[in-house]
């Protein structure tokens, strides 16, 4: 199993590192990849996946919140990071419209900055789109053939989004947002709906704890060896036999990601 997005530098997992990926890797999850969300988060995941190779992996991009803390240093900061083979990924970027910490007109200009770095490197994309389906739409349109190595990681929307997704030709992440009854609502119909070979799974870890595993953990902090618990939430779902919904999986993010 591979996780394509967990937050191992935050500050819930700090002198935590080797038993989060110990129990990470003794529960099946062989491989993770890091989201990077701005310059120094992707340096230092970077540092973090150099004392794991082979295990850990990196994007590195700036996120639609820390789009206002690009500046002309920033394009040439990522191309050193892409060097590096562990850096597998431009991203997370993208838009975020539901609380704007970075202005609109920002998150328009750090998106295509990174898309066109994405363009000369050719390296797969990590997306995150929020309360911004439409507009995010808009800009991807432009780019077709970065469409086709593009993952909108963490999906949460209901069934016409997910359509308007998968016909455009975007991979699609699905988080433990799927475990949860109430909130999850939209996303557990839409996945009725999703082929197989367009899947990939993530944790998000430390947010985003899957709300059903039972019995309930005592810690509120997400971790990577969740992994296979909401990969069986969503095999379940989508009615497919679990060894084969993981070896597809993997297949895929394999495939998507060239590891
Ligand atoms: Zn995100």
């Amino acid at each position: 199993m591979i996780d394509i997005g967990l937050n191992l530098t935050e500050d819930q997992f700090a002198g935590k590192e080797k038993d989060v990926l110990a129990r990470a890797l003794e529960a099946g999850v062989q491989k993770m990849i890091l989201t990077g969300g701005n310059i120094t988060g992707s340096q230092r995941a970077l540092e973090m996946a150099k004392r794991h190779p082979n295990v850990l992996y990196t994007t590195a991009g700036i996120h639609p919140h820390d789009a206002k803390s690009v500046n002309a240093q920033t394009g040439d900061l990522l191309r050193a990071l892409y060097e590096d083979e562990q850096v597998i990924a431009v991203g997370e970027c993208g838009l975020d419209f539901d609380r704007n910490y970075s202005e609109p007109k920002d998150q328009y200009a750090a998106f295509d900055l990174q898309l066109s770095i994405a363009e000369e490197n050719d390296l797969p994309i990590f997306l995150h789109e929020r309360a911004a389906h439409q507009q995010f739409i808009d800009v991807m349109k432009a780019h077709p053939t970065l469409i086709e190595r593009s993952v909108v990681h963490c999906f949460t929307g209901d069934r016409t989004q997910l359509k308007a997704y998968l016909d455009l030709g975007f991979h699609i992440g699905v988080t433990g947002w799927v475990c949860d009854p109430k909130r999850g609502v939209d996303l557990r119909e839409a996945l009725l709906d999703m082929p197989l070979d367009r899947l990939m799974i993530e944790t998000d870890a430390p947010y985003l704890i899957p709300k059903n595993i039972r019995p309930k953990p005592k810690s509120r902090t997400n971790e990577p060896k969740y992994l296979p618990h909401i990969g069986r939430e969503i095999a379940q779902i989508m009615r497919v036999e679990e060894a084969l919904f993981f070896n597809e999986v993997e297949k895929n993010t394999r495939r998507f990601f060239r590891i």
